[in-house]
């Protein structure tokens, strides 16, 4: 959205006038693909539909599919606090996150991962192919790695790191997961 550099109060008025600029066919919701038109990354790549559907998921209360105006404030709240934070880990102003500036984030959420596992996660989650992140794909692979912790936790009951479930429950486990 070319809507976040000045940070204006989000005043009803004023995500009144995003919505109906989002809304492009005018019909009081916000489907997916408006969104996607919506959101860029500062590029010509469309924004990655899966971290679409997910904050969609993330926001659309009654269910329907898509986003309201009074679902619409949580939302526009949720796409600017991931844009601050990209902007901040983003030491190098590249507009994309490398492997380096996503350890440095990560850890500053509380994670402690290895060198090679950070090599992992920029493979899975670069979809451009350039060896870094852009905005969308960083904040679906910042909601995965926590979605997989919470799976995690679930199971490591004492705060071991080490988990023993059945074939079954590991299928479960990664199949209840929105993000992959
Ligand atoms: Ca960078």
């Amino acid at each position: 959205m070319a809507y976040y550099g000045h940070r204006p109060p989000a005043d009803a008025q004023f995500l009144r006038a995003i919505f109906q600029r989002v809304d492009k066919d005018r019909n009081g919701h916000i489907s997916g693909d408006e969104l996607q038109e919506a959101l860029s990354n500062g590029t010509w790549s469309p924004f990655n539909p899966e971290t679409v559907r997910l904050m969609i998921g993330m926001f659309d209360r009654d269910k329907s599919g898509t986003i309201t105006l009074d679902e619409f404030g949580a939302l526009w709240r949720y796409v600017t606090d991931w844009q601050e934070t990209f902007k901040s880990f983003d030491q190098d102003n590249s507009g994309n996150i490398d492997k380096i500036e996503l350890k440095t984030a990560l850890s500053s959420f509380g994670y402690r991962f290895s060198d090679p596992f950070y090599s992992t996660l920029v493979r899975r989650f670069d979809r451009s192919g350039r060896g870094s992140i852009t905005f969308d794909d960083f904040i679906q692979c910042c909601v995965t790695v926590q979605m997989l912790t919470d799976a995690f936790r679930n199971y490591d009951t004492r705060q071991t790191g080490w988990i023993t479930i059945t074939y079954e429950q590991f299928l479960t486990l990664i199949f209840h997961q929105k993000t992959i």
